[in-house]
Order: structure tokens, then C-alpha cells, then sequence
């Protein structure tokens, strides 16, 4: 018997789980029942996937550049993909603010909601924790961000998940200075990295075999944790968020058809179980071993491309990110009577641009960054708590719905510049080792 595909057995992992979260809800101690015994499986997937990352990004970055056999090819590719990275984020930041300008969910909200979501979460530690978070990132000087991406010691580097960059940079330094000696001398660690990188893509495949009851426990646990009372006054809001983000998903289709010729369904289709991973676990980070999988296999973009693209991306390219930093921003802007004018909406454009490179690729982090958003055009410091209250009774959901839009978007700009590159070739589908027995073969 045919199995099902496993976007599919994720897909019914997902829509279980939320069943299961709503009754686990109305049971007593039903929520302390999925922490406690359900949860922890969630967790485990995660960790896996981020056991992973590192030596992943390590070992398909320095095996993709040594490929190239010739340095100008990498910085074509460097450039075109910082280049197009650019051009999504400003595309999101603008369809962000076209809509909430146009549907001004700000302006529609209730005195006493506002009092209320204030009362809730001004005081949470969450809200607390983002604001203390966000101003030590403030004081970070305007060069910080490169001297950050230039590690001192890789040891030190490669053991944090948050310093990926820094892996980044250590892989592509290793790979190019590869590339200069002579081939006989590096052939056998050439052949370290290739086999260190088959076996890793492996353990990729065997980790997501356990997806499907991974995202279950996630979504469960995201159920029975969200408060659903204050859920409608905000409605506006995230449907504002969400309506953007799904234009964003007509942008990159587009471009998918147009500047590929490739069919966008099964663009969709090749990056769904990526997705998915994403929303279950709102990490881009967490998903990047997936992604980096989906990209090469299902949608055929050649190694030396997707090494380089998908770790970069997962890291500093976030089109749902720094969409929904511009919604929220003018959003809470409208619903505390701050006015703005043409020139706070262009400083938007460019910090929401800025601090979604900045945010880092794990659950809530957009929220960070839009602190720095808010001061850039000068939202009272006194009031930023009050403003974080505001959205963050549907900022879990949005974060999940804004991490696939984020990987979506990676893929995407993979593809574009596969295809300038002559790197894109037809998907690997013999490789799409999405049960047991084809993992094993
Ligand atoms: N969770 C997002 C990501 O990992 C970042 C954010 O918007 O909070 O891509």
C-alpha cells in the first residue's frame, strides 16, 4: 500500500494536536496533562533539529564552496542573494504598511480593550524580558552587526545555535581558503565534508520521521496555552498581519513562475513539509535543516546555491518578520493615538528592514526588534510596555504564521538564485526519503 506523503501525515499531526489541545482545555488539569507527558516529545524534535544546524550549515557550506572550484562564482552568488534578500524585505515591510494604513485595525479599538490587554500583559515577564532584551540590543553601535559575524574562537561559536552567523562566516572563510590550495593537497578532507554532510542529511531524514507526532505536541501545547478570551479584540489587528502575509506568499509565487518558469504549486508542494515545521515550532532556525533539505531535494537547487542561501537566509532574511513589525508598529501607534506621518513610515520601512536582520530565528524574537522599530520614530519610551501589551495575546499564533512566511521566502530567493546561476536543477525526488524503508535504502 501506497503511504501517505509526509506533508500529509504532518498536516494530520497538526490538525490532530489541535483537537487534542481544544479537549485537553476543557478537561481538569488537561493542561498540566499535555506539559507533563505530551509536550516533551514536542521538544525533543526540536532539539534534534537543532543538534543538527550547526554541524549542518558547517559541513554543506565548506563542501558547496569547495564545488564552486572558482571564487568569483561565490561572490556572484553572495551578492545576488544579500541583493534579492533586500528587495522581499523592503516588499514585505511596503505590503505591510500599504495594509494596515488602508484597514487601520488601530484605529477601531475600544478604550476600555485597551485598559484591559494593558491590565493582562503590561507587567507579564515575557513582555518584561523583550523590553530588557531590546534595549541591550540598542546599545549595540552601528558597526556591531559585522564585528558580531567574525568569531574569535570557533569553538566557542559553534557551540551556541544563536551565533550562527558566526559558523557561517568560519564555513565560508574555511571553504574559499579550500579553494585556493591545490586540489590534491584538501582531497581528503574534501571527502571528510562530503560524507560528514551526506551522513547529517541523513539524520534530517530520520529526525522527521518523527515530525509527525512532534508538531502534535506542539500544537497541543500551543492550544492549551493560548488565552482565547481576548483573542476578538485583536482580530483586526491579525487579520491585517495575516492578509499580508499571505500577499507575500502571491509575491514569491510570482516570482517563482515568472523568473523560474518553474510551476508554483509544486514550489508549495516541495516546501510544504519545511513550512509546516515551521509553524509548528515558529523557529526558523530550528527549521533550517529542513528546509536546506527541501530546497535541494524537492525543489532541485543545486548544493553550492543552497548551502550558502537557506543558512544566511534562515538568519537575517525575514519577510514575515519584518512585515509584522510594521503592522504591529503602526497598529499600536493607531490604537494609542500616536500620530505618524510620511516620514515615520519610511523610517519604518528601514528599521523594520534592519531589525528583522537583526531578530534572531527563534520563537517571539520578532517582538524584540520591534521595540527598536517603535523608538526609531520616537513611540514615548514610557508607553512601549503598554504597546507590547497590546499584541501579545495573538503574538504566538502570528509567530507561527510569520516563521513559514520567513522559510517560505528564503526558498524562494534559493530558487531565483539558483536559477541566475545556472543552479537549479530538476527536484532529487528519488531522494524524497520520506518513509522509513526509503531512509533506510
Ligand atoms: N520566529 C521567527 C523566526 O524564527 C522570528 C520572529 O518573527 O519572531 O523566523
Amino acid at each position: 500500500m501506497k503511504k501517505l506523503a509526509l506533508h500529509w501525515q504532518i498536516m494530520i499531526g497538526m490538525i490532530a494536536g489541535v483537537i487534542f489541545g481544544i479537549l485537553m482545555k476543557s478537561v481538569p488539569n488537561g493542561a498540566a496533562f499535555v506539559k507533563d507527558w505530551i509536550y516533551p516529545f514536542g521538544i525533543i524534535f526540536v532539539k534534534l533539529l537543532k543538534l543538527i544546524a550547526i554541524p549542518l550549515i558547517l559541513a554543506s557550506l565548506i563542501k558547496g564552496i569547495s564545488d564552486l572550484n572558482d571564487i568569483s562564482k561565490f561572490s556572484k552568488i553572495g551578492g545576488r542573494t544579500i541583493g534579492i534578500y533586500l528587495m522581499t524585505t523592503v516588499i514585505a515591510v511596503t505590503i505591510g504598511l500599504g495594509i494596515v494604513n488602508i484597514i487601520q485595525p488601530g484605529k477601531g479599538m475600544s478604550q476600555t480593550a485597551i485598559e484591559q490587554l494593558e491590565k493582562d500583559y503590561a507587567d507579564d515577564p515575557s513582555v518584561v524580558t523583550k523590553l530588557n532584551t531590546a534595549q541591550a540590543q540598542k546599545e549595540a553601535g552601528p558597526l556591531d552587526f559585522f564585528v558580531k559575524m567574525v568569531p574569535d574562537n570557533f569553538i566557542s561559536a559553534g557551540a551556541s545555535n544563536g551565533r550562527m552567523l558566526e559558523v557561517i562566516f568560519f564555513a565560508i572563510f574555511f571553504g574559499i581558503s579550500m579553494l585556493l590550495v591545490p586540489n590534491e593537497k584538501v582531497i581528503g578532507v574534501k571527502s571528510f565534508f562530503d560524507g560528514l554532510n551526506d551522513i547529517v542529511l541523513k539524520m534530517v531524514d530520520l529526525i522527521m520521521l518523527i515530525a509527525p507526532v512532534a508538531v502534535f505536541a506542539l500544537l497541543a501545547n500551543v492550544i492549551v496555552k493560548i488565552g482565547t478570551g481576548v483573542i476578538a479584540m485583536l482580530a483586526w489587528y491579525a487579520f491585517s498581519v495575516l492578509l499580508g502575509l499571505l500577499l507575500m506568499v502571491a509575491v514569491y509565487l510570482m516570482a517563482v513562475k515568472l523568473l523560474t518558469g518553474r510551476n508554483p504549486l509544486s514550489f508549495l508542494k516541495g516546501i510544504s513539509p519545511a513550512q509546516l515545521v515551521a509553524f509548528s515550532t515558529s523557529s526558523s532556525a530550528a527549521t533550517l535543516p529542513v528546509t536546506m533539505e527541501c530546497v535541494e531535494e524537492h525543489l532541485g537547487v543545486e548544493k553550492e546555491v543552497a548551502s550558502f542561501v537557506c543558512p544566511v537566509g534562515a538568519t537575517v532574511n525575514m519577510d514575515g518578520t519584518s512585515l509584522y513589525q510594521a503592522v504591529a508598529a503602526v497598529f499600536i501607534a493607531q490604537a494609542l493615538q500616536f500620530d505618524l506621518s510620511i516620514g515615520d513610515m519610511l523610517t519604518i520601512v528601514l528599521t523594520a528592514t534592519l531589525a528583522s536582520i537583526g531578530s534572531a530565528a527563534v520563537p517571539g524574537a520578532g517582538m524584540v526588534m520591534l521595540v527598536v522599530v517603535l523608538e526609531s520614530i520616537g513611540f514615548p519610551a514610557e508607553k512601549l510596555a503598554i504597546g507590547l501589551a497590546l499584541i501579545f495575546a495573538v503574538d504566538r499564533p502570528l509567530d507561527m504564521c510569520r516563521t513559514v512566511i520567513n522559510v517560505t521566502g528564503d526558498a524562494t530567493v534559493a530558487m531565483l538564485v539558483g536559477k541566475s546561476v545556472g543552479k537549479l536543477g530538476d527536484p532529487k525526488v528519488k531522494n524524497w526519503d520520506d518513509h522509513l524503508e526509503q531512509v533506510g535504502g
